[in-house]
């Protein structure tokens, strides 16, 4: 079928769908269950049980099971079926941590998967782009990334970058015409617009011909490499610290066995003990609990409305010392409503809130009908005919389809009697220039019944009035002279200054009908008619949200297309630009190098009349100061100043499918109190990840040092194999995931941000491990020596009351390391997940010591009442010595 050939009526009957309504929910489901999901097959994905064979892989577990077999063949037939358990357990632990980590990350996959807004039962609404079937009736627009093949019904300056399809990085002009001809290339197939494909301009509407494999996409694409998994620089740096860790692990462990079999120990008891040790001592989960450690974190995160698209933000978000962030929308509520209005030399004020058109005009305290106003009536017949806003009402309330700004427009017009389809019929829209950040303006050629035509322009009011060499003035056409530029420039700041956002209206008659239409020369010469100021009020938590950033070290930056003037008052509200703090404006910024912006960046709060193309000079600058900068962003100009900053930030709910592709952190609610959210999340996980990083390795050290120290000393095993599997499975393992689930310590948003290099031992962790480590090993050591006076049945003892020493000095050290300054810092009770997971290691320590059947497995005798008052005495010192003011290390 050659879609490009048929005609659009064709199409629609083709796809048994309906221009007007689109298809119905239910048809499009009942199509979703006949055809499949809108999706590129993917390539296979790793099965459950090649996960759960990989966790086997591991060198020293492999050696384990060999010995441990050995041990079998040898008649020790217990040992050898509870470790292999135990092995056995271990590796199901790794596995459900594995798969945990990948089910969120999937899930965060889904979270941030595109959407297209679709015609479905008479009503636009966005739906997965997985969801679209063959004949949805599609909308987009310049930033889109095209979810289906789709035959284009209308086209309005579309252009599309189709490299992805055809390698070919020029964007291609759409059209809605047949095209003749029989083997079209796909890059000449100028009314298809096909899946994968970015549009760069314009907006469109087109109904949905291929999807999933059915695309062109699909064609060329055969099966999805499933992506490789992300890896962020912690990760890295914790999988070479590992290496280190396994170095010196292996080394004293060998120490260890070498010591013993010098000692006159039996041979293989030696070898056994000493591949136990190692396979405790080294972290080789620690890359997976880091991973369930980041995702757990994404996941409350999302919970706070932010989704993280790349897993190395959640460290980077740590080290944030600067956010840029928009103005409107994300400081304010992107909620317009036109209070003031100016023109002719007349000044009314309009009442009402919100999109609710209901409001009076008063002009010098007095009401008056905007019919007996004629400037005032062109002013709002003119924003209302430029304009593609419309406000419906839904539920007896008025909702906004369109921009906000245009939406106040609308508005306004409505509460002085005005709607659109007068206008309409008044005037045809002959063409359009769609409105840009960079020109900070739009345009319409319209045609009225008479067959004139003639340009109308609105946009920011100090461009608009360099544009302007008239003005509509006491209700005539006027030069601009000296004191009318004056009059509205003293309107505009006056306006500004009460923090409205202004907007401006012009137009002039065109002579000819055949101009070939250009945008330098239709926005000239323009006659000025008359500008509105229209409040959008700051969001209520963002002033603290800046205020808990300046206390955690990190500076705020508004970036805004606003004029500088409206851009300070709100900035000033909201408390974020201090004395001295400055206000720069495009024009400087742009005559300015990046190097020569670094030299006052750090002065400047706020940067008013931008274009998005400023604001990657203004990522450079900071970066180049060494700042980690998060850059927010919503349109396709943003793309690359997202992508450059350490954190690019886009938004969820008006973000463009390229800025959220570009973007490492989403935020559904476009507030940018959510990213001080995000920030405290990030700076709180790479913590929780040093705590169990911290729990992990003293234990570690201390298990070691327990069985060097005894061989130094020419003693017994004071731990045996399996006990020292046990405790590195369910006391090691357990808390640690727990730590994992940490609350913030109350003055997580009160240090500085984390310098990005900073090591993982930095700020005493190093210290903290081996004395900590230090002290686990020697208490574990004291009680075997106090309780041990020779024969086997004593052996055993002092081996149970070592075990028991060994778990409970851990399980008190897990409370500590809780907090950076001492155990007394912090409400024991306040982590229940660790409450939990010690409860549950005490009573399975009560269970091997104290359960007749386990204790010919776990080599263990019951203990009596002075054990455990000689075994909590001792086990409390490794953290109870650094809690004291003077010895603790903060
Ligand atoms: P930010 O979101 O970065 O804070 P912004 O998005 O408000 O800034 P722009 O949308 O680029 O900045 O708007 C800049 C100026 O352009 C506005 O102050 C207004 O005067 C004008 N403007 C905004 N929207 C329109 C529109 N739809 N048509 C015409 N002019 C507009």
């Amino acid at each position: 079928m050659k879609w490009y050939e048929s005609d659009v009526d064709a199409v629609e009957e083709l796809v048994h769908t309906d221009k007007q309504n689109g298809l119905s929910e239910s048809e499009a489901k009942k199509r979703i269950s006949k055809f499949g999901y809108n999706q590129l097959a993917e390539g296979k994905k790793v099965s459950a049980l090649s996960l759960f064979l990989s966790q086997f892989k591991d060198f020293m577990v492999f050696v384990l099971l060999v010995a441990t077999f050995i041990s079998g063949l040898l008649g020790e037939y217990i040992d050898a079926v509870a470790i292999s358990a135990i092995i056995f357990l271990n590796a199901l632990l790794g596995y459900y941590q594995e798969r945990r980590a990948e089910k969120s990350l999937e899930a965060l996959k889904q979270l941030s998967s595109p959407q297209t807004t679709v015609l479905r039962d008479g009503e636009w609404r966005k739906v997965p782009s997985q969801e679209l079937v063959v004949g949805d009736i599609v909308k987009f627009t310049s930033g889109s990334r095209i979810g289906a093949d789709l035959r284009l019904i209308r086209s309005d300056g579309v252009e599309i970058e189709e490299s992805a399809l055809t390698g070919e990085s020029v964007p291609v002009s759409k059209q809605v015409e047949r095209i003749e001809g029989d083997l079209v290339e796909l890059g000449d197939q100028a009314n298809i617009a096909f899946m994968g494909t970015l549009v760069t301009r314009g907006s469109g509407v087109g109904i949905v011909i291929g999807t999933g494999m059915n695309t062109a996409m699909g064609q060329i694409a055969g099966l999805l490499e499933s992506a490789p998994q992300q890896v962020t620089p912690l990760q890295r740096r914790l999988e070479q610290l590992g290496k280190i860790l396994i170095v010196c692990a292996l080394g004293l462990t060998v120490l260890v066995v070498a010591l013993g079999i010098m000692q006159g120990h039996d041979m293989y008891k030696m070898f056994l003990a000493g591949v136990s040790l190692a396979v405790a001592a080294i972290p080789e989960g620690l890359p997976a609990i880091v991973t369930v450690a980041l995702s757990l974190g994404v996941q409350r995160m999302i919970k706070r409305k932010a989704i993280v698209r790349r897993l190395s933000a959640v460290e980077t978000l740590g080290c944030a010392s600067v956010i840029c962030s928009d103005k409107t929308g994300t400081m304010t509520q992107n909620k317009m409503t036109v209070t003031t209005i100016y023109a002719s030399g007349k000044k009314w004020s309009v009442t009402g809130t919100g999109y609710q058109p209901e409001g009076c005009f008063f002009n010098g305290g007095t009401e008056i009908r905007v019919s007996q106003e004629k400037a005032l009536q062109q002013l709002l017949s003119f924003g209302l005919l430029v304009n593609h806003a419309n406000i419906a009402e839904k539920n007896a309330e008025y909702v906004l389809d369109g921009d906000p700004t245009e939406g106040a427009l609308v508005v306004a017009a409505m509460k002085a009697g005005l709607s659109r389809e007068p206008l309409l019929e008044q005037y045809t829209v002959v063409h359009e220039f769609p409105f840009d950040s960079k020109r900070k303006m739009m345009s319409m050629v319209v045609e009225d019944e008479n067959g004139d035509r003639y340009v109308v322009t609105k946009g920011a009011p100090d461009i608009l009035l360099q544009k302007s060499e008239w003005a509509l003035w006491h209700e005539r056409k006027q030069p601009m002279s000296a004191k009318i530029k004056k009059s509205l420039e003293g309107s505009i700041e006056s306006m500004g200054g009460q923090a409205l956002r202004t907007i401006a209206v012009g137009f002039k008659p065109l002579r000819s009908k055949h101009e070939s239409y250009t945008i330098n020369s239709l926005e000239k010469d323009l006659i000025f008619v008359g500008l509105f100021g229209m409040i959008d009020p700051p969001r209520p938590e963002v002033k603290n949200a800046i205020r808990e950033c300046r206390e955690a070290g990190i500076k705020t930056v508004m970036i805004t297309g606003d004029h500088a003037i409206t851009a300070t008052a709100i900035a000033s509200s909201l408390d974020l630009l201090p004395p001295g703090g400055r206000v720069m404006d495009g024009y400087e910024l742009s005559q300015l190098s990046v190097d020569e912006l670094e030299d006052v960046v750090e002065d400047v709060y706020v940067f008013a009349r931008v274009s998005p193309e400023h604001k990657l000079k203004i990522v450079q600058a900071l970066q180049q100061r060494g700042h980690i900068t998060a850059m927010t962003g919503d349109g396709v100009n943003d793309a690359p100043a997202i992508k450059a900053a350490d954190i690019g930030i886009s938004m969820g709910t008006t973000g463009t499918d390229v800025a959220k592709e570009a973007s490492a952190l989403v935020l559904m609610d476009d507030n940018f109190a959510t990213i001080k959210e995000a920030i405290k999340e990030g700076r709180n996980i790479y913590e929780n990840i040093r705590k169990f990083i911290r729990y992990l390795l003293a234990s570690n050290v201390g298990e070691i040092l327990v069985m060097l120290f005894a061989m130094l000393m020419a003693l017994p095993l004071p731990l045996v194999p399996i006990q020292i599997l046990w405790v590195n499975l369910v006391t090691d393992g357990l808390p640690a995931m727990a730590l994992g689930m940490d609350k913030p310590e109350g003055d997580v948003m009160k240090r500085n941000p984390r310098h990005p290099r900073e090591g993982v031992f930095s700020r005493g962790l190093g210290w903290k491990v081996l004395s900590r480590g230090f002290l686990i090993g020697l208490v574990t050591l004291l009680v075997f020596l106090f309780t041990y006076r020779g024969g086997q049945n004593e052996l055993i003892h002092a081996q149970t009351a070592a075990f028991a020493t060994l778990v409970m000095a851990q399980l008190i050290h897990v409370f500590d390391c809780r907090s950076d300054y001492s155990v007394y810092h912090r409400n024991p009770f306040g982590n229940v997940y660790l409450l939990f997971a010690v409860v549950s290691s005490i009573l399975l320590m009560m269970a091997v010591i104290y359960y007749p059947p386990l204790q010919p497995i776990f080599h263990t005798v019951s203990l009596a009442a002075h054990d455990w008052l000689l075994i909590l005495g001792l086990a409390g010192i490794p953290t109870f010595v650094f809690a004291g003011k003077l010895l603790s290390n903060k």
